[in-house]
């Protein structure tokens, strides 16, 4: 039998270096598919990460570690791996190597790297069997330094303050004691793309953030007020598109000038039909340029109810202009769990400011909430909606965003 010693506390520089480990769970269940994730993943991680320090990003057995050279970042750096689609957990590690002093050394650090903690627990993990000491030996062994170097703090096996982590793996050992939420998910780029509809709302950036989390690619679409109204909406689309850019999913913003088409709306159709024409007419851009985009859908921040055009006659009557899939991801969210997810995505700041947009622009009083077929069609066919269309998408202006894996994909 192997003796091990515990060996004793040493205050030479010690060779280790920063590391987050991704845990992605969903990814590890998609069978052949795996790689491809990991790579989609990968690659999405290195254009995210690049101009942060960091060196590179690789794989160790089950895990994407991305080595991070300047340990005082290494909190920035994790929050921008959480927040990408497909990550579920990131730990701060340390990397060292199998050598038990060294490790002990290690842990003690990440014991420490927790303020006013009372209890801990070891979790020990060996991936590697040609490594001596198998995990509950690990246990036992780092659990009982632990104690020496923290003669205050309880083992509490349930529930602990803190746990330290201590996962070994080929050629090295991997060891931490914090860990982030991620957003989960799956990685942008695994799952086509789609035209959303994105207004400067609440709802929208939210319905746009939860495909993308899904592992579309965005290309948005924006509907201003100009040239009827000023141009604020679209300030503020941009800053929702910037925020949103953690996901590194919106690849473009298309902007359309729709006031004079809602103008021409108002002064053409009975006002109670006003805003379904508006909607109908925005669903046949969006359509036409998901076609170019070879997107597979569209996607709205509507959730049932919420207001007028949000009733299911009213949905009914405008999809039909539109021949793919329209997702509204929010259709069964109440407003306030929107509002919480806006908050946590940052955008709901954005969105409470005011802006003159297309939305509030010739609004009847008494808009219709279940609209008859028969009198959308007749209305509808009265405008020269063909033309309009075609001018509309030879005016529109479009800027590109980030998102690496647009490059990639295909619908
Ligand atoms: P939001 O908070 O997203 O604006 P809302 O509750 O205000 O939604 P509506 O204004 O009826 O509801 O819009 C429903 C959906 O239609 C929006 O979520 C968005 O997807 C789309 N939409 C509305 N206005 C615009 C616009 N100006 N540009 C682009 N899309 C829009
Ligand atoms: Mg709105």
């Amino acid at each position: 039998m192997t003796i091990i010693s515990r060996g004793k506390w040493r205050s030479s520089t010690v060779s280790m270096h920063r590391v987050c480990l991704i845990h992605y769970h969903e990814i590890g269940l998609k069978g052949r598919n795996r790689l491809r994730f990991e790579r989609r993943l990968l690659e999405n991680l290195e254009a995210t990460l690049s101009g942060y320090p960091v060196t590179r990003i690789h794989r160790i057995s089950g895990h994407l570690a991305v080595d991070v050279t300047d340990a005082s970042r290494i909190d920035e750096v994790a929050g921008l791996i959480a927040a990408t689609p497909g990550v579920v957990r990131v730990s701060l590690a340390w990397c060292c190597k199998r050598d038990l002093d060294v490790m002990y050394e290690v842990a003690r650090k990440a014991l420490f790297d927790n303020d006013g903690f009372t209890s801990f627990k070891v979790a020990a993990k060996r991936s590697n069997t040609d490594f001596e000491i198998d995990s509950m030996q690990m246990n036992r062994l780092f659990g009982s330094f632990l104690c020496e170097a923290a003669p205050d703090a309880k083992v509490k096996m349930k529930d602990p303050d803190v746990t330290v982590h201590v996962e070994v793996v080929q050629g090295s050992a991997y060891i931490y004691s914090r860990t982030l939420k991620g957003v989960g998910g799956l990685p942008v780029g695994s799952a086509g793309r789609v035209v959303s509809l994105l207004s400067a709302g609440i709802d929208s950036p939210v319905a746009t953030w939860r495909i993308v989390h899904r592992g579309a690619i965005a290309l948005c679409i924006h509907f201003s007020g100009r040239p009827q109204t000023g141009d604020s909406s679209e300030e503020l689309v941009e800053e929702i598109v910037e925020q949103l850019r953690p996901a590194a999913g919106i690849a473009k913003l298309y902007v359309v000038p729709f006031g004079d088409y809602q103008r021409e709306i108002s002064l053409s159709v009975p006002p109670k039909l006003r805003v379904i024409m508006y909607r109908r007419l925005m669903f046949a851009i969006a359509c036409q340029i998901a076609h170019r985009e070879k997107a597979g859908a569209l996607v709205t921040g509507e959730s049932l109810g919420q207001v007028a055009s949000q009733t299911l006659a009213n949905i009914r009557v405008t999809d039909e202009v539109c021949d793919l899939p329209v997702f509204r991801p929010l259709i069964g969210a109440d407003k306030q769990e929107i509002m919480d997810r806006a908050k946590l995505l940052g955008t709901y700041d954005i969105s409470i400011q005011n802006s003159e947009d297309c939305c509030t622009l010739f609004m009847p009083r008494n808009p219709e909430t279940h609209a008859d077929p028969d009198e959308v069609h007749a209305a509808w066919d009265s405008l020269p909606i063909d033309e309009w269309v075609e001018q509309i998408l030879e005016d529109i202006e479009v800027t590109d965003c980030f998102c690496p894996a647009y490059h990639h994909s295909r619908s």
